[in-house]
């Protein structure tokens, strides 16, 4: 026979039941407002283009229009550019909710990480050319460091860290990639540029997904808004983080780390 419970004692469970409750009841409201911001998010952004490639093809539908090749191809480009957008944005979406899910298994080698920099700095050579921005070995960091890590998802990330350094840097800029070995199992990679930088408010910001500092001009010179997340992610499926120091007006630098050894 089970003892009898004092009415304090079943007054003391059903309160922390409902304390308990209490936070669940909380902890499902945190992630059901994360949900919204995020479907509201992901509307707005793909309104954007579809609305832009409505109005070209609307133009485009219009009589003189489609007897004047020249201007027929001109909007089409238009037209293509905003699919490219949504397309990019639809992708970088499924990469977020597969490294979130884990559904994504990580695929470990050996690389010298120097070597993917430079690969990274080589294809992403047409958006920097067109700012004459150099990009940079800095000196000292050249001896060849071995790490252990997904190879192909490194390079997303650096390709998405360089790509921000030239779209937020300024013509004749630089981009600078630095590796240092903090220990024996670790180094850290970090890509700086003197570029606009970030305001001190924004910085712990810029790692949520769709946040920008400044809507109007991020939107102007592309981008989903996802490439900062998916950065983070990746690295944290390696068990690693990523971080940002940064000054308005002088420039930024995003570094990270990589194990050296295979754990
Ligand atoms: P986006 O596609 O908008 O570039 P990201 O997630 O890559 O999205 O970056 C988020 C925001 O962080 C950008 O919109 C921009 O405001 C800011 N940002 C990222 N990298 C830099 C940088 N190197 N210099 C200045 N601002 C940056």
């Amino acid at each position: 026979i089970l003892p009898q419970k004092s009415m304090t004692e079943v007054s003391q469970d059903v309160m922390s039941w409902a304390e308990k409750r209490k936070a669940e009841i909380e902890s499902l409201k945190v992630v059901d407002n994360f949900r919204r911001d995020f479907m509201q998010n992901l509307s707005h952004e793909i309104k954007t283009p579809i609305f832009a490639i409505q109005g070209y093809v609307d133009m485009l539908l219009e009589d003189d229009v489609l007897d004047d090749e020249e201007e027929a191809r001109r909007l089409l480009k238009k037209v293509h550019k905003n699919i490219e957008r949504m397309t990019h944005i639809l992708s970088d979406i499924d990469e977020i909710e597969h490294l979130e899910n884990g559904t994504q298994n990580l695929n470990i080698s050996k690389f010298v990480i120097q070597e993917l920099i430079f690969e990274t700095f080589d294809s992403l050579s047409i958006q920097t050319v067109k700012k004459n921005i150099q990009t940079i070995l800095k000196k000292g960091c050249e001896y060849p460091i071995a790490v252990y890590a997904d190879k192909e998802k490194i390079r997303q990330v650096l390709i998405n860290l360089v790509i921000n350094a030239a779209k937020y840097g300024k013509e004749n800029g630089h981009i600078v990639a630095s590796v240092y070995k903090l220990d024996e199992e670790r180094v850290l990679v970090e890509i700086s540029d003197d570029g606009i930088g970030i305001a001190e408010d924004h910085v712990p910001r810029v790692f949520e997904r769709f946040y920008r500092t400044d809507k109007a001009r991020t939107r102007k010179v592309g981008g989903s808004g996802l490439g900062l997340a998916i950065c983070k992610h990746i690295l944290e499926a390696h068990g690693e983080s990523i971080h940002l120091r940064s000054k308005l007006g002088v420039g930024s630098t995003f570094g990270f780390t990589l194990p050296t050894t295979n754990k």
